[in-house]
C-alpha cells in the first residue's frame, strides 16, 4: 500500500513532508521547522499525526516539535548520536535501523557531513528518501560538522539507491544551486535543461522539490565528483574523488 506524500513549505525556504496511509489514517512527519503550517495541513485533510521523524538537530528542522507533540501526542524519533541536542526522543535511531509508517518500512541511513549524526530515511517500497540537508536538489548541505570525505561517503550511499527514488530534501535552494552547477559543468545538456525548468518553476512560485535521484545523478555536481569529465572540467584529472568533491564544495561556499 503506497504512502501518500505531501510537501509542506515552512519558514522562509524549508520543507517538511507528511507521509499518510489512507487505510489506517496514520500520518508521519519528516522534520518540523515550525508547527503552524503542519497543523494546518493535517487539519485540512483530517489526518492524525502519529510520528515525527527528525533528520538532524538544526533549529530550522526541529523548532516545531514541542508544539506538534503538545497538539497531537506524536512520538518523536531521531538519531541516537544527536539525542543530546534534539528534542526529547521516544526512540533513538542508528544506521541500519528501520522505522515503520503504517506497515511501510523506512531504512535509517547515516548521512553525516552537514552535521555529524544527520540521518536519512529511505522507504524502498515507496521509492522515496528523505535527505534534508545531506543530498539536496542540485546541491548538498554545507559541511558544518563533517569533513569532506564523510559527506562524500554519505552522498555516495544515497547515489546508490534506485534511480527512480524520489528525493525529498530540506530546502528550496535549487535556483542558486543551478546557477552554481552551471559554473562547474556549463556544457552538461541535462543540467542546462534542468536549470531552465527550475527557473521556470520558481518564476511561477512552484517548488522544485522533491526531485528524482536519476536527475540528481545526471545534473548535481556534488554527486558527479568521481566522473572523469567533471575532473577534467576542473583541471583536476589526477585528483581523488574526495578532493574533487571538496573543491566543488569550497567553490560553492564562496559562490
Ligand atoms: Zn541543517
Ligand atoms: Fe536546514
Amino acid at each position: 500500500m503506497p504512502l501518500e506524500l505531501v510537501t509542506i513549505p515552512c519558514l522562509k525556504d524549508n520543507y517538511a513532508y507528511l507521509l499518510h496511509d489512507a487505510a489506517s489514517g496514520e500520518a508521519a512527519l519528516v522534520d518540523a521547522p515550525e508547527a503552524a503550517p503542519i497543523l494546518a495541513a493535517l487539519a485540512e485533510r483530517g489526518w492524525a499525526l502519529h510520528q515525527i521523524l527528525l533528520t538532524h538537530h538544526h533549529p530550522d528542522h526541529v523548532d516545531g516539535v514541542a508544539a506538534l507533540v503538545a497538539a497531537t501526542g506524536a512520538r518523536v524519533l531521531g538519531a541516537a548520536a544527536d539525542a543530546h541536542r534534539l528534542p526529547p526522543l521516544d526512540r533513538a535511531l542508528s544506521d541500519g535501523d528501520t522505522v515503520e509508517v503504517a506497515g511501510s518500512l523506512g531504512h535509517v541511513i547515516d548521512v553525516s557531513g552537514h552535521t555529524m549524526g544527520h540521518i536519512a530515511f529511505h522507504f524502498p517500497a515507496d521509492a522515496v528518501v528523505f535527505t534534508a540537508d545531506s543530498l539536496m536538489a542540485l546541491g548538498c548541505g554545507r559541511l558544518f560538522e563533517g569533513p569532506p570525505d564523510t559527506m562524500w561517503r554519505s552522498l555516495t550511499r544515497l547515489a546508490g539507491l534506485p534511480g527512480e527514488t524520489t528525493v525529498c530534501s530540506g530546502h528550496e535552494y535549487t535556483l542558486g544551486n543551478a546557477r552554481f552547477a552551471l559554473t562547474i559543468e556549463p556544457a552538461n545538456p541535462a543540467l542546462q535543461a534542468r536549470a531552465a525548468a527550475v527557473q521556470a518553476a520558481r518564476s511561477e512560485g512552484r517548488p522544485t522539490v522533491p526531485s528524482r535521484l536519476s536527475e540528481e545523478l545526471a545534473t548535481n555536481p556534488f554527486l558527479r565528483a568521481h566522473l572523469p569529465a567533471l575532473k577534467a572540467a576542473l583541471g583536476m584529472e589526477g585528483a581523488s574523488d574526495v578532493e574533487v568533491f571538496a573543491e566543488i564544495r569550497r567553490r560553492k561556499d564562496v559562490f
